[in-house]
């Protein structure tokens, strides 16, 4: 038997490669009513183009959201919609880790918003989830810093206004037990997690040649240290993982939605808007992504390029 027929083979097992479509945006209106009658599940993917070393292609933390819920919907059923490649960075605790671990680059190549303006349009993207008429909803961030808890939040905030059943995670909460069996690595920046899960999902986005000689000192444009330590196969066994945590989650989202029936739906932009004012203006202050420092964080020094949106503005 030739070696790389029987991998692949192996690996069409391993990742539910059946060429079911269950991308919105690629999908026929037939083919979208009959997924959402079998199943009335929609999949928000959140990401950004962030530095993640030099190996790995930018947008890693959208393309493993991405990846992962299609996967997921592949396998239990449901639809996933656009990816949103567009996130928090470059204000707040995100800038003094950049100044960290990014350092003084000419360009940094972000795809990003301030809290704001993304929760706002995640807002947006719920009312399309209940104005179709999905029973549940699942968020899932590839992105991490404390954006995750603010979501969290965020979904305990408007779930009263939206009849859909909402969770949201970022995608580590769903790797148990992460790349090592003790389970304490279930996520990391652009190490040995995230870059075997993206070598998993889309290989031709990791190019292990491009990792910098192990003995050069170096931010590395945000490489994580354990970069080297990244495998394939590790990374298709995540996405198992991650598949049948969102699967069970996506299960009980149905049968509390059957269980409460809710009658309430978030239909109209009037409605969206009033129910920011009302539930999320009064304590965005509070999110954890508006604070200019976090635990431990010492202020960006005003020579850096991290300093210019470092501060989070007063908001009127
Ligand atoms: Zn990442």
């Amino acid at each position: 038997m030739r070696r790389k027929g029987k991998s692949n083979h192996q690996r069409g097992e391993h990742l539910a490669m059946a060429k079911r479509e269950v991308r919105w945006e690629r999908m026929f209106p037939d083919e979208l009513e009959q997924a959402f009658q079998e199943c009335p599940v929609v999949y928000f993917p959140y990401g950004l183009c962030e530095p993640h070393g030099p190996h790995n292609a930018v947008g890693l933390d959208g393309l493993k959201a991405y990846g992962i819920a299609c996967e997921a919907a592949r396998t239990h059923g449901g639809i996933v919609a656009p990816p949103d490649f567009w996130h928090i960075h470059e204000l707040s605790g995100y800038a003094v880790w950049s100044y960290k671990n990014v350092g003084e680059v000419k360009r940094t190549w972000l795809t990003c918003l301030p809290p704001w303006q993304h929760f706002k349009n995640v807002c947006y993207h719920i009312r399309m989830a209940d104005a179709i008429g999905f029973h549940a909803a699942i968020l899932l961030t590839g992105h991490y810093g404390p954006n995750w808890r603010d979501l969290k939040r965020l979904v305990e905030l408007v779930q009263p206004y939206v009849g859909a059943r909402l969770y949201s995670l970022p995608d580590w909460e769903a790797n148990q037990p992460g790349f090592d069996e003790d389970g304490r690595s279930g996520g990391d920046h652009a190490g040995k997690v995230e870059t075997s899960l993206l070598w998993a999902l889309y290989p031709e986005c990791v190019d292990v040649s491009r990792l910098p000689n192990s003995s050069e000192v170096g931010t590395h444009f945000a490489m994580g240290k354990t970069a080297y330590l990244s495998n394939r196969l590790i990374g298709e066994r995540m996405v198992r993982d991650e598949v049948r945590f969102l699967g069970q989650k996506a299960q009980e989202l149905l049968e509390a939605y059957e269980k409460e029936q809710p009658k309430q739906r978030l239909q109209t932009f009037e409605q969206v808007e009033r129910m920011w004012q009302e539930a999320v203006v009064p304590v965005l202050g509070e999110f954890e992504t508006m604070q200019d420092l976090w635990p431990n964080q010492e202020p960006v020094p005003a020579d850096s390029v991290w300093y210019a949106n470092w501060r989070v503005p007063g908001l009127s």
